[in-house]
Protein backbone atom coordinates (compact mmCIF):
# COMPACT_ATOMS: atom_id res chain seq x y z
CA UNK A 1 0.00 0.00 0.00
CA UNK A 2 0.96 3.55 -1.00
CA UNK A 3 1.44 5.80 2.19
CA UNK A 4 -0.07 8.80 2.51
CA UNK A 5 0.53 12.33 4.01
CA UNK A 6 -2.02 14.24 5.38
CA UNK A 7 -2.98 17.70 6.92
CA UNK A 8 -6.11 18.89 8.68
CA UNK A 9 -6.43 22.61 10.24
CA UNK A 10 -8.82 23.54 12.88
CA UNK A 11 -10.47 26.76 11.90
CA UNK A 12 -11.96 28.23 14.21
CA UNK A 13 -10.98 31.91 14.61
CA UNK A 14 -11.91 33.44 18.14
CA UNK A 15 -14.91 31.11 18.55
CA UNK A 16 -12.28 28.03 19.61
CA UNK A 17 -10.46 30.50 22.15
CA UNK A 18 -13.42 31.98 23.93
CA UNK A 19 -12.86 31.37 27.69
CA UNK A 20 -9.09 31.25 27.31
CA UNK A 21 -8.34 34.53 25.35
CA UNK A 22 -10.31 37.18 24.79
CA UNK A 23 -10.27 40.16 21.94
CA UNK A 24 -8.00 42.47 23.19
CA UNK A 25 -5.40 40.06 23.99
CA UNK A 26 -5.77 37.74 21.15
CA UNK A 27 -6.97 39.96 18.16
CA UNK A 28 -3.66 39.97 16.43
CA UNK A 29 -3.19 36.43 16.50
CA UNK A 30 -6.77 36.24 14.81
CA UNK A 31 -6.01 38.63 12.54
CA UNK A 32 -2.49 37.59 11.69
CA UNK A 33 -4.29 33.46 11.08
CA UNK A 34 -6.40 35.14 8.41
CA UNK A 35 -3.35 36.54 6.79
CA UNK A 36 -1.66 32.53 7.32
CA UNK A 37 -5.04 30.96 5.23
CA UNK A 38 -4.08 32.92 2.00
CA UNK A 39 -0.40 32.26 2.43
CA UNK A 40 -0.86 28.40 3.65
CA UNK A 41 -3.31 28.14 0.35
CA UNK A 42 -0.64 29.51 -2.27
CA UNK A 43 2.13 26.98 -0.47
CA UNK A 44 -0.34 24.08 -0.58
CA UNK A 45 -1.11 25.09 -4.78
CA UNK A 46 2.19 25.33 -5.05
CA UNK A 47 3.44 21.74 -3.85
CA UNK A 48 0.01 20.22 -5.03
CA UNK A 49 -1.09 19.61 -1.18
CA UNK A 50 -4.61 18.67 -0.65
CA UNK A 51 -5.89 19.08 2.80
CA UNK A 52 -9.13 19.26 5.22
CA UNK A 53 -9.82 22.40 6.73
CA UNK A 54 -12.28 21.76 9.72
CA UNK A 55 -14.31 24.99 9.95
CA UNK A 56 -16.21 26.05 13.04
CA UNK A 57 -20.05 26.66 11.35
CA UNK A 58 -20.55 29.70 13.06
CA UNK A 59 -17.72 31.19 10.35
CA UNK A 60 -19.79 30.46 7.47
CA UNK A 61 -22.54 32.94 8.37
CA UNK A 62 -22.52 36.14 5.94
CA UNK A 63 -24.42 37.86 8.38
CA UNK A 64 -25.67 37.81 11.78
CA UNK A 65 -29.12 37.07 10.54
CA UNK A 66 -27.90 34.31 8.74
CA UNK A 67 -25.98 33.20 11.95
CA UNK A 68 -29.26 33.27 13.90
CA UNK A 69 -31.06 31.48 11.28
CA UNK A 70 -28.81 28.12 11.69
CA UNK A 71 -28.99 28.06 15.87
CA UNK A 72 -28.95 24.71 16.97
CA UNK A 73 -32.43 23.56 18.35
CA UNK A 74 -31.01 22.75 21.81
CA UNK A 75 -28.23 24.65 23.26
CA UNK A 76 -25.45 23.21 25.50
CA UNK A 77 -25.67 23.59 29.40
CA UNK A 78 -21.58 23.57 30.21
CA UNK A 79 -21.67 23.50 33.86
CA UNK A 80 -19.58 25.76 33.27
CA UNK A 81 -21.58 28.58 31.53
CA UNK A 82 -18.57 30.76 29.69
CA UNK A 83 -18.06 28.04 27.28
CA UNK A 84 -20.78 28.24 25.86
CA UNK A 85 -20.58 31.10 23.18
CA UNK A 86 -24.66 31.56 22.46
CA UNK A 87 -25.41 34.59 24.97
CA UNK A 88 -22.05 36.29 23.03
CA UNK A 89 -23.83 36.64 19.86
CA UNK A 90 -26.43 38.93 21.42
CA UNK A 91 -24.21 40.97 23.16
CA UNK A 92 -20.72 41.09 21.26
CA UNK A 93 -20.84 39.69 17.78
CA UNK A 94 -20.71 41.68 15.01
CA UNK A 95 -23.28 41.69 12.22
CA UNK A 96 -20.69 40.86 9.36
CA UNK A 97 -17.29 39.61 8.33
CA UNK A 98 -16.32 43.38 7.76
CA UNK A 99 -17.34 44.50 11.03
CA UNK A 100 -16.42 42.02 12.58
CA UNK A 101 -13.35 39.37 11.47
CA UNK A 102 -12.65 37.69 14.31
CA UNK A 103 -16.12 35.74 14.43
CA UNK A 104 -16.88 36.19 10.56
CA UNK A 105 -14.81 34.21 7.93
CA UNK A 106 -16.75 32.97 4.51
CA UNK A 107 -14.87 34.83 2.37
CA UNK A 108 -11.94 32.66 3.49
CA UNK A 109 -13.74 29.72 3.26
CA UNK A 110 -14.95 30.76 -0.46
CA UNK A 111 -10.85 31.24 -0.88
CA UNK A 112 -10.41 27.69 0.59
CA UNK A 113 -12.61 26.25 -1.78
CA UNK A 114 -11.17 28.04 -4.60
CA UNK A 115 -8.05 26.04 -4.34
CA UNK A 116 -8.16 22.50 -5.86
CA UNK A 117 -7.64 19.53 -3.60
CA UNK A 118 -9.29 21.11 -0.30
CA UNK A 119 -12.02 19.73 1.75
CA UNK A 120 -14.20 21.74 4.15
CA UNK A 121 -15.08 19.43 6.66
CA UNK A 122 -16.96 20.56 9.91
CA UNK A 123 -15.15 21.37 13.73
CA UNK A 124 -19.00 21.73 14.84
CA UNK A 125 -21.19 24.50 14.52
CA UNK A 126 -20.34 26.22 17.77
CA UNK A 127 -17.47 24.51 19.20
CA UNK A 128 -18.46 21.75 20.93
CA UNK A 129 -16.93 20.31 23.99
CA UNK A 130 -17.73 16.80 23.92
CA UNK A 131 -16.48 16.23 27.56
CA UNK A 132 -17.50 19.34 29.36
CA UNK A 133 -19.08 18.98 32.38
CA UNK A 134 -23.09 19.69 31.36
CA UNK A 135 -23.06 18.84 27.74
CA UNK A 136 -25.43 16.19 26.63
CA UNK A 137 -25.66 14.36 23.54
CA UNK A 138 -29.43 15.97 22.70
CA UNK A 139 -27.33 19.29 22.37
CA UNK A 140 -24.67 17.80 20.38
CA UNK A 141 -26.70 16.52 17.66
CA UNK A 142 -28.50 19.54 17.16
CA UNK A 143 -24.99 21.22 16.70
CA UNK A 144 -24.03 19.23 14.09
CA UNK A 145 -27.50 19.36 12.59
CA UNK A 146 -26.75 22.85 12.28
CA UNK A 147 -23.20 22.71 11.43
CA UNK A 148 -24.66 20.68 8.47
CA UNK A 149 -27.54 22.93 7.36
CA UNK A 150 -25.09 25.85 7.29
CA UNK A 151 -22.61 24.35 5.30
CA UNK A 152 -25.23 23.22 2.65
CA UNK A 153 -26.77 26.48 2.51
CA UNK A 154 -22.83 27.52 1.15
CA UNK A 155 -22.52 24.65 -0.95
CA UNK A 156 -20.80 22.51 0.96
CA UNK A 157 -21.42 18.82 1.63
CA UNK A 158 -19.97 17.86 5.10
CA UNK A 159 -17.94 14.47 4.67
CA UNK A 160 -15.64 14.76 7.84
CA UNK A 161 -15.63 15.72 11.41
CA UNK A 162 -12.94 16.98 13.87
CA UNK A 163 -13.71 17.01 17.04
CA UNK A 164 -13.05 20.03 19.41
CA UNK A 165 -10.21 20.37 21.99
CA UNK A 166 -10.14 16.53 20.31
CA UNK A 167 -13.14 15.51 23.24
CA UNK A 168 -14.78 12.58 22.00
CA UNK A 169 -16.92 9.81 23.33
CA UNK A 170 -18.34 6.26 21.07
CA UNK A 171 -21.43 7.99 21.87
CA UNK A 172 -20.61 11.39 19.55
CA UNK A 173 -18.72 9.43 17.10
CA UNK A 174 -22.19 7.41 16.24
CA UNK A 175 -24.40 10.57 16.64
CA UNK A 176 -21.86 12.22 13.70
CA UNK A 177 -22.16 8.43 11.59
CA UNK A 178 -26.04 8.83 12.07
CA UNK A 179 -25.74 12.32 10.90
CA UNK A 180 -24.63 11.29 7.41
CA UNK A 181 -20.77 12.25 8.75
CA UNK A 182 -18.57 9.79 7.15
CA UNK A 183 -15.17 10.46 8.82
CA UNK A 184 -13.22 11.57 11.63
CA UNK A 185 -9.98 12.39 13.00
CA UNK A 186 -9.10 10.54 16.26
CA UNK A 187 -6.62 11.50 18.80
CA UNK A 188 -3.08 10.59 18.52
CA UNK A 189 -2.66 7.01 19.48
CA UNK A 190 -0.52 7.28 22.69
CA UNK A 191 -0.83 7.78 26.74
CA UNK A 192 -0.49 11.73 26.91
CA UNK A 193 -3.23 12.61 23.67
CA UNK A 194 -6.08 9.69 25.01
CA UNK A 195 -9.46 12.07 24.34
CA UNK A 196 -9.71 14.14 28.01
CA UNK A 197 -11.65 17.34 29.40
CA UNK A 198 -9.35 20.84 29.43
CA UNK A 199 -9.35 20.07 33.39
CA UNK A 200 -7.38 16.90 32.96
CA UNK A 201 -4.83 17.86 30.76
CA UNK A 202 -2.30 18.39 33.63
CA UNK A 203 1.27 19.50 33.59
CA UNK A 204 2.87 16.06 33.35
CA UNK A 205 0.89 15.04 30.22
CA UNK A 206 1.45 18.93 28.77
CA UNK A 207 5.19 18.19 29.45
CA UNK A 208 4.87 14.48 27.68
CA UNK A 209 3.45 16.04 24.61
CA UNK A 210 5.96 18.77 24.53
CA UNK A 211 8.92 16.45 25.18
CA UNK A 212 7.25 13.73 22.63
CA UNK A 213 7.28 16.81 19.99
CA UNK A 214 11.27 16.71 20.20
CA UNK A 215 12.20 12.96 20.98
CA UNK A 216 10.49 9.86 20.72
CA UNK A 217 9.40 8.83 24.31
CA UNK A 218 5.99 7.97 23.25
CA UNK A 219 7.35 6.18 19.70
CA UNK A 220 6.34 7.30 16.07
CA UNK A 221 3.13 8.00 15.53
CA UNK A 222 2.07 7.17 11.93
CA UNK A 223 -0.67 4.15 11.36
CA UNK A 224 -1.79 1.94 8.65
CA UNK A 225 -5.27 2.11 8.79
CA UNK A 226 -7.86 -0.01 7.22
CA UNK A 227 -11.39 0.72 6.18
CA UNK A 228 -13.95 0.12 8.18
CA UNK A 229 -16.52 -2.23 7.40
CA UNK A 230 -19.00 0.06 9.04
CA UNK A 231 -19.53 2.82 10.97
CA UNK A 232 -17.52 5.76 10.41
CA UNK A 233 -13.88 6.01 9.59
CA UNK A 234 -11.44 6.64 11.79
CA UNK A 235 -8.46 8.98 10.11
CA UNK A 236 -5.91 9.40 13.20
CA UNK A 237 -3.83 12.41 14.16
CA UNK A 238 -0.18 11.79 14.29
CA UNK A 239 1.01 15.10 15.31
CA UNK A 240 0.22 18.87 15.97
CA UNK A 241 2.20 21.19 13.76
CA UNK A 242 3.70 23.79 17.07
CA UNK A 243 3.89 26.94 16.20
CA UNK A 244 7.51 28.94 16.15
CA UNK A 245 7.59 30.94 19.20
CA UNK A 246 10.46 33.06 18.10
CA UNK A 247 11.25 34.77 15.09
CA UNK A 248 14.66 33.45 14.50
CA UNK A 249 15.12 29.58 14.44
CA UNK A 250 14.97 28.52 18.19
CA UNK A 251 16.85 24.68 18.87
CA UNK A 252 13.20 23.68 19.85
CA UNK A 253 11.59 24.31 16.65
CA UNK A 254 14.21 22.48 14.47
CA UNK A 255 14.11 19.45 17.00
CA UNK A 256 10.83 19.43 15.99
CA UNK A 257 10.77 19.89 12.40
CA UNK A 258 13.29 16.78 12.19
CA UNK A 259 11.17 15.44 14.05
CA UNK A 260 8.16 15.25 12.09
CA UNK A 261 10.47 14.76 8.84
CA UNK A 262 12.03 10.98 10.77
CA UNK A 263 8.13 10.20 10.90
CA UNK A 264 7.33 11.42 7.93
CA UNK A 265 10.12 9.31 6.45
CA UNK A 266 9.43 6.25 7.96
CA UNK A 267 5.60 6.08 6.97
CA UNK A 268 6.92 6.74 3.55
CA UNK A 269 8.64 3.45 3.66
CA UNK A 270 6.46 1.79 5.59
CA UNK A 271 3.59 2.50 3.24
CA UNK A 272 1.72 4.21 6.36
CA UNK A 273 -0.21 7.37 6.72
CA UNK A 274 1.21 10.18 8.57
CA UNK A 275 -1.08 12.97 9.43
CA UNK A 276 -0.38 16.62 10.62
CA UNK A 277 -2.94 18.95 12.07
CA UNK A 278 -2.55 22.30 13.53
CA UNK A 279 -4.80 25.70 13.55
CA UNK A 280 -4.27 28.77 10.77
CA UNK A 281 -4.27 31.38 14.06
CA UNK A 282 -1.24 29.29 15.65
CA UNK A 283 0.84 31.05 13.06
CA UNK A 284 -0.70 34.19 13.41
CA UNK A 285 2.47 35.74 15.15
CA UNK A 286 5.58 35.00 13.60
CA UNK A 287 3.99 34.48 10.48
CA UNK A 288 7.10 34.27 8.05
CA UNK A 289 9.31 31.77 10.68
CA UNK A 290 5.82 29.31 10.28
CA UNK A 291 5.62 29.28 7.00
CA UNK A 292 9.20 28.60 6.22
CA UNK A 293 8.69 25.78 8.58
CA UNK A 294 5.69 24.56 6.90
CA UNK A 295 7.03 25.05 3.48
CA UNK A 296 10.26 23.07 4.45
CA UNK A 297 8.06 19.95 5.73
CA UNK A 298 6.35 20.39 2.32
CA UNK A 299 9.90 19.87 0.60
CA UNK A 300 10.15 16.77 2.70
CA UNK A 301 6.84 15.57 1.44
CA UNK A 302 7.92 15.80 -2.42
CA UNK A 303 11.34 13.87 -1.47
CA UNK A 304 9.18 11.09 0.05
CA UNK A 305 6.47 11.41 -3.16
CA UNK A 306 9.43 10.77 -5.03
CA UNK A 307 11.33 8.17 -3.51
CA UNK A 308 8.77 6.26 -2.07
CA UNK A 309 5.39 7.44 -3.82
CA UNK A 310 4.11 9.24 -0.80
CA UNK A 311 0.36 10.62 -1.72
CA UNK A 312 -1.06 13.81 0.02
CA UNK A 313 -4.73 13.64 0.77
CA UNK A 314 -7.30 14.99 2.26
CA UNK A 315 -9.25 13.37 5.53
CA UNK A 316 -11.95 12.47 2.68
CA UNK A 317 -10.32 11.54 -0.32
CA UNK A 318 -7.89 9.19 2.06
CA UNK A 319 -10.62 7.63 3.48
CA UNK A 320 -12.08 7.10 -0.13
CA UNK A 321 -9.05 5.75 -0.67
CA UNK A 322 -8.15 3.28 2.15
CA UNK A 323 -8.32 -0.54 1.60
ZN1 LIG B 1 -10.86 23.87 17.82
Amino acid sequence: MSSSFIISLDFELMWGVRGKRNIASYADNILGGRTAISRILKLFHEHDIQATWATVGMILARNKEELLEHIPAVLPEYANQSLSPYQDIYSEIGNDEKEDPWHYGASLVDQIKDTSGQEIASHTFSHFYCQEEGQNIGAFKADIQSSISIARAANIDIESIVFPRNQMTKEHIDCCFEQGIKNYRGNTETYSYRPRKVSDITPIIRGIRFIDSMIPIEGDHSYSVSKQHSGIQNVPASRIFRPAQTGAKSIVSILQLNRIKREMTKAAIAGKMYHLWWHPHNFGRNLEENLDNLKSILLHYQIMQCQYGMKSQSMASFAKSCI
